[in-house]
């Protein structure tokens, strides 16, 4: 509604991006590329997505003075960041339409209700339990068993917050970590391939799929993503149904990247969701008609979807923190390097490079 906004020098629609991180700045250039204005909302002056936007708030995602200031100056909300506070959501919707829906970042962003949710929907998952304490966690190993890995509910990303079990040792090995959030433990799964399935969801019902990537995750975080991924019909149709039943049971809006397993008996399993733009489908902005951060977009503005094609297939890399990738890479005729502009750490994202295969 454009009542929402500062209407200072013209009319023009202006895209409220929720966090400042790498998709915050690829969705405020997508939002830009289509005429948009953008306002970010980032906890750090020197976050990528403040640099491509003249109209940034800094400051936590819980002040409600900030909140309201960005509210104000914007006609739609896109979330980047899934861990934003429920009451910072449902204090922005008073007055502006929040992207995706509460639904789908609530149940998200719980690795407890994420897995309940989905396995009420009758869609397969790996073996996993709740655990709260060393004592849940000795009788949840018994009865999933070993190896299992157990991960924490809330705030884990790129395998942080993931420990391991191979053994009883290690499970003594956990006596004193915090146990003052919640955990899963998940059985092991004997994978054979992980594949994504990112979908696009306008607010008329209608939705998109962007083609399955199949993507290698090097000690839990991803490494690369590659499209088409090389999978049989059945499969895809099969992962495509699954991502829609999850996106319609979350009334959600915008982009829902669903991350699966595919295991060594064939069987497919969903490993986990994110209601937003997804790191496995970056490819899309070098090698689609339509990248997943444009279409996100335009289901915020109400523009209808676009189709999607995918024009070359093509390999993604990540640049992580710790590695020499991101060196001398400006020079490939090949390649298309998209740097985030982030401080180098260990095991941080900092770019990805599209390999394209024409
Ligand atoms: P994050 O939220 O940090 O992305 P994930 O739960 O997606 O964590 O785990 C990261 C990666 O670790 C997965 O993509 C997969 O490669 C591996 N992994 C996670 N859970 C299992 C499991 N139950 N069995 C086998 N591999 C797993
Ligand atoms: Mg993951």
């Amino acid at each position: 509604t454009s009542s929402n906004k500062a209407n200072d020098s013209n009319d023009s629609v202006v895209v409220g991006v929720l966090g400042g991180g790498q998709l915050g700045k690829m969705l405020s250039m997508a939002a830009a590329k289509l005429g948009f204005r953008t306002s970010v909302f980032a906890e750090h002056h020197d976050d990528p997505a403040v640099f491509v936007t003249n109209n940034s708030v800094v400051g936590s995602f819980v002040d409600e003075e900030k909140l309201q200031q960005f509210a104000a100056m914007v006609d739609v909300v896109i979330v980047e960041f899934e861990n934003i506070p429920m009451s910072s959501v449902n204090f922005l919707q008073q007055t502006v339409t929040v992207c995706p829906g509460a639904k789908a970042l609530y149940v998200a962003q719980n690795r407890i209700r994420e897995k309940e949710h989905i396995k009420a929907l009758g869609v397969e998952l790996a073996e996993f339990a709740v655990v709260n304490n060393f004592v849940e966690l000795k009788e949840a190993a018994s009865r999933v068993g070993l190896p299992a890995i157990l991960k924490t509910a809330e705030s884990g990303y790129d395998g942080r917050g993931q420990y391991m079990l191979q053994n009883a040792a290690d499970i003594e090995g956990l006596l004193h970590i915090s146990w003052n959030k919640g955990y899963v433990l998940e059985k092991l799964v004997a994978i054979e391939k992980e594949i994504s399935v990112v979908i696009a969801l306008s607010c008329n019902g209608e939705h998109i799929f962007f083609p399955v990537a199949q993507n290698l995750h090097v000690a839990g975080i991803l490494h690369k993503s590659e499209v088409p991924a090389v999978i049989s019909e059945e499969i895809l149709l099969q992962a495509e149904d699954i991502a829609l039943t999850i996106a319609k049971s979350l009334d959600t809006l915008g982009i829902l990247a669903v991350e699966f397993f595919i295991t060594r008996k064939g069987a497919l399993m969903v490993n986990e969701i994110a209601p937003r733009p997804h790191n496995s489908c970056h490819w899309s902005i070098d090698c689609c008609n339509v990248s997943q951060f444009e279409q996100l977009v335009r289901i915020a503005c109400g523009l209808p979807l676009r189709e999607v094609h995918l024009l070359t297939p093509c390999i993604m890399t990540n640049i992580l923190g710790n590695n020499e990738l991101g060196k001398n890479v400006y020079g490939d005729a090949r390649n298309s390097i998209s740097l985030y502009g982030k401080k180098p750490r260990t095991k941080r994202k900092m770019g990805h490079i599209n390999s394209l295969k024409y």
